[in-house]
């Protein structure tokens, strides 16, 4: 398609709207098109030198007749999909007309995330706020019968506890996306997967799960402490709360490249292929119920996700259902930049590539 070009307006006019970033569209009083940008391409508003939506023809005739500015919003097809504009309408003494178009679709999208998250959120908020106010009432029925009391309490603290953990990872999640990396040092993979391990290892204890832990040692990677034992964690929990009885959970470290991957495989019921895809969402699950009983948030693999992305990696999953799942995290290593100066020929001193062991499997 031959774009209509500049040629028929002034060197200044022609010098200003190519300067001009987006979607723009200079129309004669008669209708005629002086002028595409180059990103308006892709909506093709225009055949020949007209424009092609009669819509449009009619918006900007108005906006002509008023004299005035207009805007609407309209949704134009772009390839295959239909993506949603602020239309402005600019009308000049001389009868010719402006057309600026701005791309409104990701922040609608935007917007619905926003009100479907507050939704998800008001709903997950209200289940342990209405047991507890329930439970309360049944405390205050049983108040002459001290065993029920002692039971509807101890309910009362352990759905007290769920709602501080949901808000927990709420918090979590609300930083880790706002805030990117608090601390930026190099940490060392094995310290961060011990305290991990350890956080895990009573949950692991009741479910007599098995959490055993391979793979290079020594390894070192750039980021936030703090954020990477909350990748693991998440990723332990997940592994052991989904295994069976008696079953055992395995952490491999492995350096592939420039980054060191580490693996979280259980042998639990695995996650259907269609899930897959949609796991990392916040507030998915496969099966609600099973996710409450384990005392999950739902919001596990959506805290692993931002942590891998502010470490500039990503975190791969694979599941077999009636097999098992594995949880790959990949981290960039840590090269230290003080070793891109040193002599290649000292191997000793180098400090470029860590000293790295392969381990039996060391049992928690
Ligand atoms: P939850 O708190 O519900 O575990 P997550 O975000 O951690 O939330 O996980 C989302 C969903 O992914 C879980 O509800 C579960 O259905 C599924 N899932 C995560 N890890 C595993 C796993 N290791 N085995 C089976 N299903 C899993």
């Amino acid at each position: 398609m031959r774009l209509p070009t500049l040629a028929a307006v002034s060197a200044e006019l022609n010098q200003l709207l190519t300067a001009l970033p987006g979607i723009i569209v200079l129309v004669e009083e008669n209708g005629t098109v002086l002028y595409v940008s180059p990103p308006a391409v892709p909506l093709s508003l225009v055949r020949g030198d007209r424009l092609r939506s009669s819509r449009l023809r009619k918006f900007i005739a108005d906006a002509q007749a008023l004299g005035q500015p207009a805007s609407r919003e309209w949704d134009l097809k772009r390839g295959e999909e239909r993506d949603d504009f602020i239309v402005h309408a600019s009308p000049f003494s001389d009868g010719s007309l402006l057309l600026t178009f701005d791309d409104v679709s990701e922040a609608k999208r935007l917007d619905a995330v926003r009100r479907d998250f507050v939704a998800n959120v008001s709903h997950e908020l209200k289940t342990p706020v209405s047991a507890l106010s329930l439970l309360a009432e049944a405390v205050a029925e049983a108040a002459e019968d001290p065993d029920a009391v002692r039971h509807f309490t101890s309910r009362m603290k352990a759905e007290a506890q769920r709602l501080a953990v949901l808000v927990g990872d709420l918090l979590d999640l609300s930083l880790l996306s706002h805030e990117g990396l608090r601390a930026i040092d190099p940490i060392e993979v094995d310290s961060f997967v011990l305290t991990a391990t350890d956080a895990v290892s009573q949950i692991a204890q009741n479910r007599r799960v098995q959490v055993v832990v391979s793979g290079e040692r020594g390894l070192v990677i750039y980021g936030d402490r703090e954020q990477l034992v909350m990748a693991v964690r998440n990723l332990l929990t997940n592994a052991v709360g989904y295994s069976p009885e008696g079953g055992v959970v395995t952490l491999t470290v492995t350096r592939n490249g420039d980054y060191v991957e580490i693996g979280v495989s259980d042998q639990g019921e695995g996650i259907p292929e269609e899930a897959l895809t949609r796991i990392f969402e916040r507030f998915f699950r496969v099966d609600p119920g099973r996710s409450r009983q384990t005392g999950g948030t739902g919001l596990g693999l959506a805290i692993v996700k931002h942590v891998c992305a502010n470490h500039g990696g990503d975190c791969v999953a694979e599941s077999v259902v009636g097999e098992g799942s594995t949880f790959t995290l990949r981290l960039p290593v840590f090269i230290d930049p003080a070793g891109l100066f040193d002599d290649p020929d000292d191997d000793e001193e180098s400090p470029v590539a860590p000293a790295t062991a392969r381990t039996e499997g060391i049992q928690l």
